[in-house]
């Protein structure tokens, strides 16, 4: 068959019939494809480059100029309504799809969170802020020094002798060079020294903060443990000012009326010089085998007294003009007789259920 008698209607592809079966069979798997997956498999059986519209649209180029307007024409008109009835499918699935992932991934916020323990702060922490309150309520100032120490500030500025026991090796962490002057402050009154050669009197400062000694961790020691420190440097300070000031913190910080005693004494930055005593308030003096007083009837807490004119001296201070008074008391010690703890171990540790067990408290 020439071209010339070439006759459109006998080219099977491309009859009326033909193409309205193509595209039939097109919407219809359109309309069947269930996901957008499915219908981009149909797409390519009935709309790729393979389909029987493509391979229609390809014998086109074989017609005869005066049929290829025709054919172009209905073989057009079958693919438009092909792609036609694609896109709308598509954007129809397209639209189910968001749906479902608005509903798969919707987050229902009323559903209790896995939340990560909040924490809790460190008991020796919250007393120690506690205690800081106590003072700053009465007017007093927070100060603070280093831990590394120049042995100066730790012992002489403090009146300690060159041969004074608590110098040697088995008390002091020293640092290293031997002779490089520094220490691990045994105590927080080195911070005195300091707080009298940086400001001139009146001066009330309480001091919170870790001290260091050579002891062995056991039940009632720690290497590291915690003191606060309190200066005052005035006109006119005597004793009395002093057991004023400790029965007040005394009561502020264990909440209730405790009966306190002063008992003599010796310190070298002190003249004279007291430990205060708690009357032991779990049996109030009356059970000769109570575990918190030792059946004493006390307990011993702080040690205190009247600023020694000698370390007034040293930081400038004219001791004929103005007095002091001192204390400095342990905390983890406050917290065993305040709070029960026995085990030394159980502050130092780091466990979070010991912590916890105190709360918030700030
Ligand atoms: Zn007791």
């Amino acid at each position: 068959m020439s071209t010339k008698d070439y006759d459109p209607v006998e080219v099977a592809v491309l009859s009326e019939d033909a193409l309205t079966g193509y595209v039939a069979q097109a919407l219809e798997a359109f309309a069947a494809a269930g996901s957008l997956e499915t219908l981009k498999q149909a797409r390519l059986e009935h709309a790729g480059d393979k389909s029987p519209l493509a391979l229609a649209n390809r014998e086109i180029g074989a017609l005869p100029p005066a049929a290829k307007a025709d054919a172009g024409k209905r073989v057009g008109k079958a693919r438009g309504q092909v792609s036609k009835a694609l896109a709308a499918r598509q954007k129809e699935l397209e639209a189910e799809r968001d749906a479902r992932v608005l509903v798969e991934e919707s987050v229902d916020v009323t559903l209790p969170a896995d939340r990560r323990p909040a924490g809790a702060r460190h008991p020796i922490s919250t007393i120690s802020e506690r205690i800081g309150d106590i003072f700053v309520s009465m007017g007093w100032e927070i100060a603070e020094g280093p831990e590394v120490e120049a042995d100066w500030f730790n012992f002489d500025a403090l009146n300690f002798g060159p041969d004074h026991p608590a110098r040697q090796m088995q008390d002091t962490f020293f640092v290293e060079p031997v002779d490089s002057g520094l220490v691990l402050r045994t105590h927080t009154s080195p911070v005195q020294a300091r707080t009298m050669l940086d400001r001139r009197p009146p001066i009330y400062v309480v001091v919170p903060g870790r001290v260091y000694r050579t002891d062995e961790l056991d039940a009632t020691h720690t290497p590291v443990f915690t003191q606060v420190e309190g200066l005052a440097v005035d006109k006119g300070l005597t004793m009395a000012h002093l057991k004023g000031t400790l029965d007040h913190f005394v009561k502020s910080l264990l909440g209730r009326e405790v009966t306190t005693r002063l008992r003599p004494n010796f310190f070298p930055f002190t003249e004279p010089s007291a430990e205060l005593d708690l009357r032991c308030f779990v049996c109030d003096g009356r059970k000769d085998d109570c575990r918190t007083c030792k059946g004493t009837g006390w307990i011993e807490w702080l040690g205190c007294g009247m600023v020694n004119p000698n370390v007034l001296r040293a930081a400038g201070i004219d001791p004929d003009v103005y007095t002091g008074f001192a204390f400095g008391a342990g905390i983890e010690r406050a917290l065993m007789f305040r709070n029960g703890v026995e085990d030394m171990h159980d502050m130092v540790e780091g466990d979070v259920r010991f912590s916890l067990h105190y709360g918030m408290e700030a």
